[in-house]
């Protein structure tokens, strides 16, 4: 039922200027690299998801986000791959610009529908009532949660850190780091280290303004909810490290450090970080990792968001 749509194994590389800048060893898991146009950690939820539409009979697949959304792009560039017809439920508010994610969902011919922050509040309702003007004109409908944080999309971290383990042995690792905007990559990563014996630290910067609570039970949820496709696995609430200090003004807003980050890494390593997810999650990876250490970034993409808001480079 997956499909096989990305190119893997992305590259694990060691970044050598950085760590010795900041004393602390720091490898990096391309996923930036799983494909070009649906680059991006969403790509491997979306394996999973899009393999059970397809699997039932789907001709057309819901999805929700920001205005900037990877994981609305990369949904699209798949389905249209895949000759279902995506149509997207975006959240106005924040930067509202003919760039990046929004321009090529518009491209691969979305169909783009926005809605106000209280409508998206309350997203399922309107995924039902659109689902029904759907079947009416006979189309068979997949709705895809909110980054695709589902168990099943989970499943896609838990196959990544199988990949990873040709890789890199995490016992020598001392803590993995990712962003966590709706929790998946985080539930998915945890839940394979463990799965697979290893007891290596999990760190996940929560870049929302949802606290703790929210995302402790959501991933604990999707842990759960792993079992159905054969993963009985036992993860504690302690175990689940959300640091919520590097979230900046607001959800896909970066601070001026979070803008420093990204001009640093691009002119010391060329690696591009992403201002809602990647650029605050690799500060937070700097500030809580302790000299001497070797830990795990991964990059879960996000490049297309920052055309978005080049202006934020300018002079
Ligand atoms: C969606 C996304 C994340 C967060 O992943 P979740 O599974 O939603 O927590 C991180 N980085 C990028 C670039 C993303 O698009």
């Amino acid at each position: 039922m997956k499909l096989n749509l990305s190119r893997l194994p992305t590259p694990l590389e060691k970044l050598y200027k950085c760590s010795e800048e900041h004393g602390i060893e720091i490898l990096i898991k391309r996923d930036d690299m799983t494909e070009l146009v649906s680059s991006g950690n969403k790509i491997r939820k979306l394996e999973y998801l899009l393999g059970e539409a397809l699997h039932n009979h789907c001709d057309v697949v819901f999805t929700c986000g920001g205005i900037q959304s990877n994981h609305a792009r990369a949904t699209t560039h798949l389905a249209v791959k895949l000759g279902m017809k995506p149509v997207l439920f975006l959240r106005e508010g924040g930067t509202d610009i003919f760039n990046g994610n929004l321009f090529l969902n518009s491209l691969l011919g979305a169909d783009i529908i926005r809605v106000s922050e209280k409508e998206y509040s309350e997203i399922d309702k309107i995924f039902e009532e659109y689902k029904d003007l759907y079947e009416k004109k006979h189309h068979k409908v997949y709705v895809i949660p909110e980054g695709g944080s589902t168990s099943l999309g989970a499943m896609g971290y838990l196959d990544a850190v199988s990949e990873m383990l040709l890789q890199v042995d995490f016992n020598t690792i001392d803590g993995v780091y990712c962003a966590v905007g709706s929790g998946g990559t985080y539930a998915g990563l945890i839940a394979g280290l463990r799965y697979l014996g290893y007891r290596t630290p999990v760190f996940g910067i929560n870049v929302t303004k949802r606290d703790t609570t929210f995302f402790v039970e959501k991933i604990l949820s999707l842990i759960r909810g792993l079992v159905p496709y054969g993963i009985d696995v036992a993860v504690n609430k302690e175990e689940i490290t959300i640091l919520n200090d590097f979230s900046g003004p607001a959800y896909a807003v970066p601070s001026s450090e979070d803008i420093e980050m990204i001009r640093y890494l691009a002119s010391t390593e060329g690696i591009i970080l992403d201002p809602v997810y990647t650029a605050k999650a690799f500060r937070g990876m700097l500030s809580v990792a302790i000299k001497g250490q070797r830990v795990l970034f991964i990059h879960s993409g996000g490049m297309f968001g920052l055309f978005a808001q080049s202006d934020l480079f300018r002079g």
